[in-house]
């Protein structure tokens, strides 16, 4: 049957419609099941061996249109409904965005999923699915407000599967329900991801906001995603979703070997386990719990069997970021775990002294990451640089034991959603300028680069980034009702708030450019600068961040002599459909994380693969950027990590001798518990902002302020010169191949997966 015979059926049998009479309500419900029901015939990917990737975030964003781009019939589909009067672009408006990830972590485990599938590579996903995800952020007064997401529809891309597990918490027992999202690769066939539910979730639980009773796991299990850990409430619940997570994917696992009547000793040559940071940590002791009670396994062979299937990804080597769960919060969750943690901590300790290997330490509390690192076969850090300092510094004391696990993957980005999807205009010119390959072979973008000299080609880039900036701030005039001028200079940063990223320190530009404008020096070109970040609701001083760009926001848009040169934007609820219009229209990406502290970024990726151009410190992937790109077509500054990381290991950071010896520093920082500032904002959040920059400031902030002023000021200068931008943006986008998640995956499988 015809693609719209098929659609015309759908509508008809559903709504008793034709295709133009149906809402776009109605026909992302059709094009839904259309799409599923074509997803469902494409040919599930087999193999010897099968990947795993186990993580609590998936951060999937819409799925409609990845979908039709994958299946290969979006452009067929557009014209279908155009012929009818609809717009596929609206349609895809109505479907909810499941958000079931924080950042980059989340997103990162969605773009590998997408990429195993396209190289062909048999792997599922193994998740939770939170019925109302991470919070939806709402602003208040200048505050951020945190709701409940519903994004769960009667028709959705969750698929019942009719299979169930026990799960014990000690004495209690709790029932999971298996939903499957299919996986379908890039003119390639399908895999899963595995979203685990508890059978009697209550979300009558949630009365206000994203409060409800924390105590009553056989109802909450699986409301959230990462529910508030200020207290030990919380912290207990976490606990009982990692294991809920883990148990399930055991079982899962080791249902699928025993149905195809696989010898379990061997284990590891049908399976590998990607543990996605150390959040599914527990399902290396849970393995080897059912293999020895349940299998008849001995402890030895069970350890042995294991360690040579599960592989760890580091994510991170901020210390509050590392799991140290107290033993008496494991014991308390999941007892029947005890035994096993025990003895894996026991042969730790008989062969090596060293306090720093152990995995219970002196004060009771278990270190995951050791869990994975001594019982697993891989450890990743995520970019070069992040692996350089995780070898050399966080965990050298494990590196000098095993110095053949460690290696380097440096992370990537799924082309199809971060081009073909959300910068269409751009993928037909490339399409059109070097031919179609690209899109399978990301390398071959490099071709551009025979073009660095074509006007044409250097005229169109500048011109469709000009066209999406357009459809930006109309965008932005409907969602948050602030007017932009869209021939003024976009420069964006967004990402999760944290003072490690130092949106703050891009706040304090924002201030000193206002201040200059109010003193009659103005910029050559108007400049936009958009934030878009959620911040953990237990996270103080990035509650007091959002509430400074909320006011600064307010103060300089509503300044008639200020506002024609400069506008502040921070959008509201930032997410992956949000981030899907703001990356096609931005000049300048914003990477300002202080030196060694953000593992790789890949938002840095997605801003460079569209045209934008980075202003970044040598942090995660930046390094590499910079690489590929050459010092021409990138702008960095600031302290670099070994200077960075000496500050911490001497302690002679002093905040405030930067603040008493910069003018410049002095009047940026005060403005923030000016008159004026105090006349919108609250006192209570702005001084303690003030009082954090000036007696701690942590993150570093005000070592890197003057060197970041002087580097964008450059930048902007540099923007006045078209032809030289355009020639940047080109580069920008022609080196960006190696950050296809696609050569990611390639190395994962080439080095640890190893899938036949
Ligand atoms: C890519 C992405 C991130 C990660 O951004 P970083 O700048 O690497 O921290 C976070 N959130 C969303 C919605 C994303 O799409």
């Amino acid at each position: 049957m015809k693609l719209e015979e098929k659609l015309v059926k759908l509508t008809e049998s559903k709504y008793g419609k034709k295709i133009g009479d149906c809402t776009d309500a109605q026909l992302y419900d059709c094009v839904l099941q259309l799409s599923k029901d074509m997803m469902a015939e494409s040919p599930v990917i087999e193999g010897e061996k099968k990947v795993y990737y186990i993580s609590m975030e998936f951060l999937i964003g819409k799925l409609l249109s990845n979908n039709l781009i994958n299946l290969g019939i979006y452009e067929e589909l557009n014209d279908i409904l155009e012929a009818n009067g609809k717009a596929l672009s609206d349609i895809e408006e109505a479907e909810p965005e499941p958000s079931l990830g924080n950042g980059g972590l989340g997103r990162l485990a969605a773009c590998f999923l997408d990429s195993i599938a396209t190289l062909g590579l048999p792997g599922d996903g193994i998740g939770l699915n939170y019925h109302f995800g991470l919070f939806k952020q709402v602003f208040r007064n200048h505050l951020q407000k945190a709701e409940k997401n519903e994004w769960i529809e009667k028709n959705s891309w969750l698929n019942p599967t009719g299979i169930s597990f026990e799960v014990s918490f000690g004495k209690k027992k709790v029932k999971s329900v298996l939903y499957d999202i299919d996986v379908i690769g890039y003119e390639n066939g399908r895999n899963k991801l595995h979203l685990f539910d508890l059978e009697t979730i209550d979300e009558s639980l949630v009365k206000e906001g994203i409060s409800f009773d924390k105590e009553a796991i056989d109802k909450n299990l699986t409301l959230f995603l990462y529910p508030d850990d200020s207290d030990e409430a919380g912290n207990l619940l976490r606990i009982y979703q990692e294991y809920f997570m883990v148990s399930n994917g055991a079982q899962l696992i080791i249902k699928e070997l025993k149905d195809k009547n696989r010898d379990l000793y061997r284990m590891d040559e049908y399976v590998a386990i990607q543990i996605n940071d150390t959040h599914p940590t527990m399902v290396i002791p849970e393995l080897i719990r059912i293999l020895t009670d349940q299998e008849g396994f001995t402890i030895e062979d069970a350890i042995c069997v294991v360690s040579r299937t599960c592989a760890y990804t580091n994510h991170t080597i901020l210390a509050e970021a590392l799991e140290k769960w107290p033993l008496k919060y494991i014991e308390k969750v999941v007892p029947q775990l005890i035994p096993f943690i025990k003895e894996l901590s026991n042969r730790v300790a008989k062969k090596y002294k060293d306090e720093r290997v152990q995995i219970i330490d002196k004060d009771q509390r278990v270190h995951m990451a050791h869990i994975d690192i001594h019982y697993g076969y891989s450890v990743n850090g995520v970019a070069a640089i992040h692996t350089d300092i995780l070898k050399e510094t966080e965990l050298n004391h494990f590196y000098q034991i095993y110095p053949e696990k460690f290696n380097n993957k440096t992370n990537g980005i799924t082309f199809r959603r971060w081009l073909l999807s959300c910068n269409r205009e751009l993928a037909a010119f490339l399409t059109e300028t070097i031919g179609e390959g690209y899109k399978k072979n990301a390398d071959e973008l490099e071709k551009l680069l025979t073009k660095i000299d074509d006007q044409t080609v250097l005229d169109k880039i500048y011109d469709i980034k000009q066209s999406n900036k357009a459809v930006l701030a109309a965008y932005i005039q409907e969602k948050e009702g602030i007017t932009l001028n869209a021939d003024s200079i976009f420069d964006i940063q967004v990402k999760r708030l944290h003072e490690y990223k130092r949106q703050q320190m891009n706040a304090l530009y924002i201030i000193h450019k206002y201040l200059e404008i109010k003193k009659g020096k103005k910029p050559s070109t108007p400049l936009t600068f958009i934030f878009g970040a959620k911040a953990a609701p237990a996270y103080v001083i990035a509650q007091d961040i959002i509430h400074l760009l909320l006011v600064l926001s307010e103060i300089i848009n509503n300044d008639p002599e200020v506002s024609p040169y400069m506008k502040v934007v921070m959008v509201e609820n930032y997410n992956v459909s949000y981030a899907e219009k703001l990356i096609p229209a931005c000049d300048i990406s914003e990477q300002i994380s202080l030196a060694s502290k953000e593992a790789s970024g890949t938002g840095n990726m997605k801003f460079m693969l569209n045209g934008a151009v980075t202003l970044g410190t040598e942090d995660g992937a930046n390094v590499e950027i910079h690489q590929l790109v050459g010092d021409d077509n990138i702008y960095t500054f600031g302290k670099d990590s070994d200077t960075v990381i000496a500050h911490y290991a001497k302690a002679d950071y002093v905040s405030k001798d930067y603040y008493e010896n910069s003018p410049v520093i002095k009047e940026a920082v005060d403005f923030i518990v000016s008159k004026e500032a105090l006349a919108v904002g609250n006192k209570e959040n702005l001084e303690r902002l003030y009082k954090e920059l000036l007696n701690k400031d942590w993150f570093m902030t005000l070592l890197d302020l003057e060197d970041y002023i002087a580097t964008k000021d450059r930048m902007f200068a540099d923007y006045e010169d078209k032809q030289k931008w355009k020639k940047m943006m080109l580069v920008n986008i022609a080196k960006a191949g190696f950050f296809s998640s696609d050569r990611t995956i390639a190395e994962y499988n080439r080095d640890i997966w190893k899938l036949k």
